[in-house]
């Protein structure tokens, strides 16, 4: 699953992990976060958020020579 990063703060929702002090559960997709969720850190709303971009050098599947 994917995880998404607040614009205004940096915080990163982690679908394995959830947002224990709000109630989600671990498992939930960001797609299926309540419409009235907000980020934890800065209580920026769903839009605020963008998928989390994978560059760690040397994953697999993306390689360019
Ligand atoms: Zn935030």
């Amino acid at each position: 699953m994917d995880r998404y990063v607040c614009d205004a703060c940096g915080w990163v929702y982690d679908p394995a992990v959830g947002v224990p002090e709000q109630g989600i559960e671990p498992g939930i997709p960001f797609d299926e976060l309540p419409d009235d969720f907000e980020c934890p850190e800065c209580a920026a709303g769903k839009d605020e958020f963008s998928k989390e971009e994978w560059t760690s050098p040397g994953a697999a599947g993306d390689e360019k020579l």
